[in-house]
């Protein structure tokens, strides 16, 4: 009797060779635009106590009350898979005293993160962010950047149907006082609301917003907006973004039902959504957290980020990456018989020192199956080594021309230049 096969955990996935072009490509662009912004790389590790994301993401929201993978390690401490990459980031922040460096801190990552959540096409137990966070600085050109960089990031990643839509949530002064009016109209109509939502009405009003429950929705219309009551600074900032959005031409609507679902946002919140996605239409939002540093034990510390997910942006994107093209071979190294394998040896060798991308034969196949192999590699130019010589053979052109086996490099370099 054999034993059962061991499968993937639900809600992961493995990124297959042939997947792994496109994701090689989409970091690859995120990188170039991020860096080229001033944001330099940070990763943080995969689990952190408990304690950062129940208070960082907040006791109330769905992450924390039923997303979380969280487990005691040999010594009795809670430890939490990351689900989010901001509250870490912003420990990093505090930890490491970048407080004391000029600001915004800009910092990047791409990571894992994990979630307990039904997992379906889009949504995963294990899936991937990319994300930006620029810390220290309150400025509203700091969000209008924000913004612009993921907005450029999905162009380049030639995204489809995609939309953007803007609010802004206030200060936390302004947000408290909007939560208790909200909390009044949704208690003034409880018996129309949904039991989830009806449930969680002082612990989180603004989540009504996100409801789909027809009643609920019914109730929404008529709530109040938080949007009309900023105070006169939060407004002032929220105009000083849009100006810097339009002078940008990054086009957006601006939306005052838009909630995020953590509860550290403060001022402007964003998400992007593409109509290429089904049901999971979210591919990456973000927003400002002013309080968040101070929350964590830091000095006060205004700052604004977001983060767009990996699959939703590979599902979402257009040919270019889909097609992503498998890392290049410039030269095959084949061997007339095995005599002729140290010599070959020391080709591919010396071609990788060179700089080109080499392989060579490594399963004692006939040369005639080792021509097939170089042709399914898409190798560029095939050497068959025999002894000393080696007959140099274009694989475009069917050209063959016959050699020491000491000057196929430099007979590659150059033929390689030529067609560049
Ligand atoms: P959703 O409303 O889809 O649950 P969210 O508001 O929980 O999204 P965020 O926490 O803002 O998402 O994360 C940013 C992005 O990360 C999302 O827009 C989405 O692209 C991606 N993302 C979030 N959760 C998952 C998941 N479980 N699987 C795959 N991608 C995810
Ligand atoms: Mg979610």
């Amino acid at each position: 009797l054999s034993e059962p096969r061991i499968k993937a955990p639900r809600g992961t996935y493995d990124v297959l060779p042939e997947q792994a072009p496109a994701r090689a490509l989409l970091e690859s662009r995120a990188r170039a635009i991020l860096e080229g912004a001033g944001y330099e790389r940070i990763e943080t590790p995969a689990f952190e106590a408990t304690e950062l994301f129940a208070r960082g993401v907040g006791e109330s929201t769905d992450i924390v009350q039923k997303e979380m993978y969280t487990f005691l390690d040999g010594s009795g401490r809670s430890l939490t898979l990351r689900p989010e990459g901001t509250a870490p980031i912003c420990r990093a922040y505090i930890e490491h005293g970048m407080h004391k460096l000029a600001g915004p801190v800009k910092l990047w990552y791409l990571s894992s993160f994990f979630r307990y959540e039904r997992a379906q096409s889009g949504r995963y137990r294990e899936f991937w962010q990319v994300g930006a966070e620029a810390l220290g600085s309150d400025d509203p050109a700091v969000d209008a950047e924000s913004i612009l960089l993921l907005a450029s990031l999905l162009a380049e990643l030639g995204v489809e149907g995609v939309r953007l839509r803007l609010s802004s949530l206030g200060d936390a002064e302004s947000r408290g006082e909007y939560r208790e009016r909200l909390q009044a109209h949704l208690h003034a109509h409880a018996d129309e609301l949904s039991p989830e939502v009806r449930e969680r009405i002082d612990a989180n009003p603004l989540r009504a917003f996100d409801s789909l429950h027809e009643g609920t929705l019914a109730v929404m219309a008529e709530a109040p907006r938080l949007l009309d009551q900023l105070s006169a600074e939060d407004a002032e900032h929220f105009a000083a973004v849009r100006e810097l959005l339009d002078a940008a031409g990054v086009r957006y609507q601006v939306d005052p039902t838009l909630v995020r679902g953590l509860d550290y946002y403060t001022r402007t919140v964003f998400e992007f959504t593409s109509d290429a996605l089904g049901a999971q239409s979210g591919v990456g939002g973000g927003g400002r957290y002013d309080g968040l540093v101070e929350l964590l034990g830091g000095p006060p510390t205004p700052a604004m980020g977001w983060a767009a997910g990996i699959e939703r942006m590979l599902i979402a994107a257009g040919e270019e990456l889909q097609q992503a093209a498998p890392a290049r071979v410039d030269l095959f190294v084949a061997i007339q018989d095995s005599d002729s394998r140290t010599l070959a040896f020391e080709l591919l060798r010396d071609a990788r020192s060179a700089g080109l991308a080499a392989q060579m034969e490594l399963a004692g196949r006939s040369l005639k199956r080792q021509l097939a192999h170089a042709d399914r590699l898409g190798a560029r130019y095939v050497a068959i080594v025999d002894g000393r010589e080696a007959a140099l053979k274009d694989m475009e052109s069917g050209d063959q021309e016959n050699m020491d086996a000491g000057a196929v490099v430099h007979a590659l370099l150059r033929g390689l230049r030529e067609i560049a």
